[in-house]
């Protein structure tokens, strides 16, 4: 209704303006050159509006052919970014499905449309990663890390790729830019942690080592792989703080403990673990005659029988009932030449479940010749293997304790 009131009044101003132009009287005259023209008033005015008119219409023409250039590269650009957002879309679906030629496709067109962005760079290079083109894959990330911007993404493409190669000494100058580029972060810092263990480095591994990893497998994997006696010292302490109940961390302590003239320190630090958790290896250091580490396995034969099973019974008083402390005082018993108490540990070890070659051996040679040896040398061939170290993660079985499962990979696996 405004609407219409506002056109019917502009309407009737027309009019009354056309009538009033109409109404005016007098005559125009004016001379160009030779050209001298004559008109009314009314006309002359018309004709000076009709020619504003032109020259508007004329001034907005060119306008529009001056800005026709600009406007159209502005066109092809939003056109493009559309375009090029659409690849990016596409890729980023290619990659999640893990569909490598299409990523790689996709990929290339967002390149082309939108340029070297990080985001085109960063596509490219996972993309040819998944198709499996390394050196397609390499040049980006290195495109990437020349961007002052996405460095940290270039180079954290680099040191995967160096890793997945086994490229180790690259991988650390890799980790090491990727680190002063953004330091600081934990993927960086779990990534060379797992370096450090690849490379057997346990020292820097313990040193990147989070809350959660096994610092007493790799503390006495650094002690055991460490030429300074001081710095071992202090690396197998850590070990046997850490997990008191991993033989290895008591055995890496007490070994340097030993090596430095701290005999009774050394035997307290394995009764105390083996009071937590006994073990084979635990009682061949404990009863080992100092000064011949080298012959710790032949620990029942050296020293006197006796002392040797006193020396076991004082080992395990922590812990007298577990049955690794009943075979320990078995056999120690029988090489002593008390087969009555051997006899009795042996028995109350297989009470207690225990059905284990070693166990049946034991016990054969405790009877002697003899129907009852037979039987237990006929249990021998049937009972459970005797225990080894095992892959908590993937469950194989090892000969002996590595910091990593060799299987697997899972740092501090083996218990
Ligand atoms: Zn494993």
């Amino acid at each position: 209704m405004r609407r219409v009131i506002v056109t019917l009044l502009c309407a009737a101003l027309i009019v009354a303006l056309a009538l009033a132009i109409g109404l005016l009287h007098g005559h125009l005259s004016f001379q160009l050159g030779s050209i001298s023209v004559e008109t009314s008033t009314p006309i002359a005015l018309v004709a000076l509006a009709v020619l504003f008119v032109v020259l508007y219409v004329v001034v907005r023409l060119l306008g529009v052919l001056l800005r026709l250039p600009r406007d159209w590269r502005a066109w092809r650009q939003r056109r493009h970014r559309a375009q090029g957002d659409e690849a990016v879309t596409k890729a980023l679906v290619a990659l999640a499905a893990g569909d490598g030629p299409a990523a790689r496709q996709q990929a290339a067109r967002a390149r082309r449309l939108l340029g070297d962005t990080a985001q085109t760079l960063l596509l490219t290079a996972e993309a040819a990663r998944l198709a499996e083109r390394e050196p397609e894959a390499e040049a980006a990330f290195r495109g990437l890390a020349a961007r002052r911007d996405a460095a940290f993404l270039g180079l954290r493409g680099q040191f995967r790729l160096a890793m997945a190669r086994q490229d180790f000494p690259a991988a650390a100058k890799l980790a090491a830019e990727a680190e002063a580029a953004h330091p600081g972060g934990s993927w960086l810092r779990a990534e060379r942690a797992r370096l450090a263990v690849r490379t057997g480095d346990w020292s820097g591994a313990l040193a990147l080592a989070d809350s959660n990893a096994p610092k007493a497998a790799l503390a006495a994997a650094a002690a055991n792989a460490s030429q300074d006696p001081g710095t071992a010292l202090k690396l197998a302490l850590v070990a046997w703080k850490a997990d008191p109940g991993l033989a290895p961390a008591a055995l890496a302590y007490a070994t340097r403990l030993r090596a430095a003239g701290k005999e009774r320190q050394a035997q307290a630090v394995i009764r105390q673990s083996w009071a937590l958790a006994p073990h084979p290896d635990l009682a061949a250091f404990a009863l080992a005659q100092p000064g011949s580490l080298a012959q710790a396995g032949a620990h029942a034969q050296s020293g006197e029988p006796l002392k040797q099973y006193q020396a076991a019974q004082h080992l395990t008083e922590g812990n007298p009932d577990h049955v690794e402390s009943r075979l320990l005082l078995a056999r120690a018993a029988l090489t002593a030449g008390l087969t009555g108490e051997a006899r009795r540990q042996a028995e109350a070890a297989r009470a207690a479940g225990l059905d284990q070659r070693r166990l049946w051996l034991l016990l054969a040679e405790i009877e002697g010749d003899g129907d009852a040896s037979r039987d237990a040398l006929q249990h021998a061939l049937v009972a459970e293997p005797d225990p080894t170290w095992r892959c908590t993660s993937c469950h194989a079985t090892q000969a002996t304790w590595q910091p990593v499962c060799p299987v697997c990979g899972t740092v501090g696996g083996l218990r």
